[in-house]
């Protein structure tokens, strides 16, 4: 008993010595300390020493909203270098937070102009010119993107004129504000520097969006396919002949469904009415994955992107016994193929 009550008493005098210990303006300025270097410290899980292919999931959702989730955006690193295909809104919170090194960032590449593509585009033109690149930022996109980086230009040109006088020419020269801005041809490689890369931009049937592309990309003997917007025609599952992963979008037309029987405005059940002519649906895309032969299957820009477990099981239904190895991704989810065996390694960056 004695025994206990000495326990107790050590257990509550660490605890209290604690609290007075929080208490101290030295011993939080030593915790904020670490905590601030943490968040700045480094570019994990960018820039390891292995070679390999990977994709990180920097936004998973569609239009249709989903609290912590960011807009389409799935980044590429093949070696050291980087390649971001789509900056939908939030997507740039989550590759800062990611802490992407973008000197590495060689070029970013737009599947179609819907707003959930192209939104963080300014944000990342900041981010880079604060990082120190040496060029325009590098933006390949389908007919018309000169219009809209154009556009944003114009719209944030007092903003490059306010940052270049503040923090002067050597830092932010305006030299290089702005885009340099390149129209994809279909099937026509995407030219890059990266040794044993391959960018393969192919169209794909985005009604009533003019031009819309999904890539194919090819890195030393490791393969990825992303879909962008479309629906099932055809393409995706050419391209995706036994490729290690394909990225797909997907809509869940039993869910939308189910959203426009609730929907408290009759513009909402309009729309959800409408997405539901211009996208892959989730049975879909398990037939192209199955038959295309692809070894992983990432879903992305889910519609709607499930908020909890309920609701991803009902999302992944139609999918279960149509084709087995797919993730659902969140925003965060990184896979890792190394280029030296056929490993295919799912994570999620913390
Ligand atoms: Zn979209
Ligand atoms: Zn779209």
């Amino acid at each position: 008993m004695k025994k206990i009550l000495i326990f107790v008493s050590f257990v509550v005098s660490i605890f209290v010595i604690g609290l007075v210990s929080l208490n101290s303006h030295s011993v939080q300025d030593r915790i904020l300390d670490i905590g601030l270097k943490n968040i700045l410290s480094s570019a994990e899980p960018f820039l390891d020493n292995e070679d390999t292919l990977k994709v990180v999931v920097c936004g998973s959702r569609s239009p249709l909203p989903s609290p912590g989730r960011a807009e389409a955006c799935i980044l590429v690193e093949a070696g050291d270098d980087i390649y971001i295909f789509d900056l939908g809104n939030g997507s740039m919170d989550n590759l800062t937070q990611y802490q992407v090194p973008w000197p590495n960032v060689k070029a970013v590449l737009i599947t179609h102009m819907h707003s959930d593509h192209i939104a963080d585009l300014p944000d990342a033109h900041l981010q880079s010119w604060v990082q120190g690149r040496d060029s325009p930022l590098m933006v390949y996109g389908p007919e018309g993107i000169n219009l809209v980086t154009k556009g944003f230009e114009l719209a944030y040109s007092a903003d490059y004129q306010y940052r270049n006088e503040h923090h002067g020419d050597d830092m932010l020269p305006m030299s290089i504000a702005g885009f340099n801005t390149i129209q994809i041809i279909d099937n026509q490689l995407i030219p890059n520097d990266t040794p044993g890369l391959e960018i393969l931009p192919f169209v794909v049937d985005h009604y009533p969006v003019n031009s819309a592309f999904g890539f194919k990309i090819s890195y030393k003997g490791r393969t990825v396919v992303i879909s962008g917007d479309t629906i099932h025609d055809g393409s995706v599952q050419k391209y995706s002949k036994d490729v290690d992963l394909l990225v797909h979008s997907a809509i869940s037309i039993d869910i939308v469904e189910r959203m426009r029987g609730v929907a408290p405005i009759p513009q909402l059940d309009k729309i959800l009415f409408d997405i539901q002519d211009y996208h892959t649906t989730i049975e879909e895309v398990g037939e192209i994955a199955r038959d295309a032969n692809v070894k992983h299957l990432l879903i992305y820009h889910s519609i709607p992107t499930p908020r909890n477990a309920l609701m991803e099981r009902v999302f992944l239904r139609p999918i279960e016994n149509i084709f087995k190895d797919h993730t659902l991704s969140d925003d965060g989810t990184i896979v890792v193929m190394p280029v030296e065996n056929n490993e295919i390694i799912i994570d999620k960056i913390n």
